[in-house]
Parts: C-alpha cells; sequence; structure tokens
C-alpha cells in the first residue's frame, strides 16, 4: 500500500469542533478545484505510512481527543479503514473532511461506526462545480447528501467562496437545493483567502455576500472566516 500521509498537524483547535485535535493530511485528490489551498498535498506522495501514523496517534492519546482526516480527499486511501479503527481503538473522536466523491466509502465508514462528525464540501451545482472542480461529480454530492441524512451522523455542509466563481444568486440557489432534500442544520461558507498558494491563480476575490436573508426555517447560514 503506498504511503497514504502526506503529513500530520499535530494540534488544533479549529479543526474538529469543541474537541483538540490533530489532522491527518491525506496525498491525492480526484477533484483539481481551482481554488484548492493544497497544491502540494492534492500532487504530492504520501510520506507517512499506515504504522508512521498510527504511531504518531498512540503518541498523543492523553493529549487529544479527535483526529481529523483531511487532505487531499482521505475517502480515496484503502489505509483510511485500518487508521480510522486503530483511532477509534484509542479512543478518538473521528471527523473526515470529504468532497462526497466515494459515497460507497463513507457508507462502510458510517456501518463500522467509525466516524463522529463529517464535513462535507458543496462545490456548486451542475456546471458551476464542473467548472470549480474539474471534474464531472456532481451525482456524487447528492449521493452522500442523502447517505449522511439517512445516517442520523452529525455533519456540517461548506462552501468556499470566490467571488468570480459562485455569484450570491449560486449560493441561493444553492441553499435552495439543500432545502429541496431537506437538508436541515448549518451551512457554512469559508470566503476564499486571497494571497495564500492555490492549484490555479485566481482574481483577488471580493467579500461581499450579503447572507442577511439567507437562512431559512433548518438551514443556517454562517460565515466561517472574516478573512480578507
Ligand atoms: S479543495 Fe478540491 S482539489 Fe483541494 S483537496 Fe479539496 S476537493 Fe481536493
Amino acid at each position: 500500500m503506498p504511503n497514504p500521509i502526506y503529513g500530520i498537524t499535530p494540534f488544533t483547535l479549529l479543526d474538529y469542533p469543541n474537541h483538540p485535535a490533530c489532522i491527518l493530511w491525506f496525498a491525492g485528490c480526484n477533484m483539481r478545484c481551482v481554488y484548492c489551498y493544497n497544491p502540494d498535498i492534492v500532487l504530492g506522495k504520501g510520506k507517512l505510512s499506515l504504522q508512521d501514523t498510527i504511531r504518531f496517534l498512540e503518541s498523543r492519546q492523553a493529549l487529544l481527543q479527535g483526529v481529523v482526516f483531511s487532505g487531499g480527499e482521505c475517502t480515496l486511501h484503502p489505509a483510511i479503514f485500518p487508521l480510522a479503527r486503530a483511532a477509534k481503538d484509542m479512543g478518538y473522536r473521528v471527523k473526515i473532511d470529504t468532497n462526497g466523491t466515494k459515497p460507497h466509502v463513507l457508507k462502510k465508514l458510517l456501518d463500522e461506526q467509525l466516524i463522529d462528525y463529517i464535513a462535507l464540501d458543496f462545490k456548486g451545482i451542475g456546471k458551476k462545480h464542473e467548472n470549480i472542480t474539474q471534474s464531472g461529480t456532481f451525482s456524487t454530492f447528492s449521493t452522500s447528501l442523502a447517505l449522511l441524512q439517512s445516517a442520523g451522523i452529525s455533519f456540517e455542509i461548506r462552501t468556499t467562496w470566490h467571488s468570480t466563481l459562485l455569484t450570491q444568486d449560486d449560493i441561493s440557489t444553492m441553499i435552495a437545493y439543500l432545502e429541496q432534500h431537506d437538508y436541515q442544520g448549518d451551512y457554512f461558507i469559508q470566503y476564499f483567502m486571497n494571497h495564500v498558494e492555490t492549484l490555479e491563480t485566481l482574481p483577488y476575490a471580493q467579500h461581499i455576500l450579503d447572507i442577511g436573508h439567507l437562512s431559512t426555517t433548518d438551514i443556517r447560514v454562517k460565515i466561517r472566516n472574516g478573512l480578507s
């Protein structure tokens, strides 16, 4: 098995809601989002083996409560299963950051009760999704959304927003899509961070999204960062 992990962030208070955690950065991705902040991880190879990573988790058991599986796209790696099992055996809470393209992997993880929390990316709808991700994977998003809803697991939906890639109307359409699919919960908008290396060079993003009227009875729209 190729090394699954590109690197580890040993401590974060920001990436797992209410729990001190570490982040495992899985190498590689099946999308090429133009705004991706992690080109090295997406295009690079893993540096840490399964055993290296398990040893790291063992060494942090007394200090941390959670492990975030991020990347890249963690669900592409067969190593996600032994890593999640090892983390659960050690008493960690496991969070998965995913682009939603592997619903069958999510299902197996859920069936084995290996996940405590999921952050599911909502890139856009139809052609917008295609343009942003440079992939034809939109149908997998709706499959993953339906799966998470039926599983009853805690999860959130999040969108990275760049003013030239998604308009205010696009965001309204995406919220309407979530409503039509009976989503109830938080919908996080993450402003694109200017001045960070990305997969493609993008124009400066203007952060002028008006979310005042976007929340619905069931969907709470929130800005996760106020970066400019
Ligand atoms: S932003 Fe896109 S390309 Fe980058 S890791 Fe996430 S899904 Fe992959």
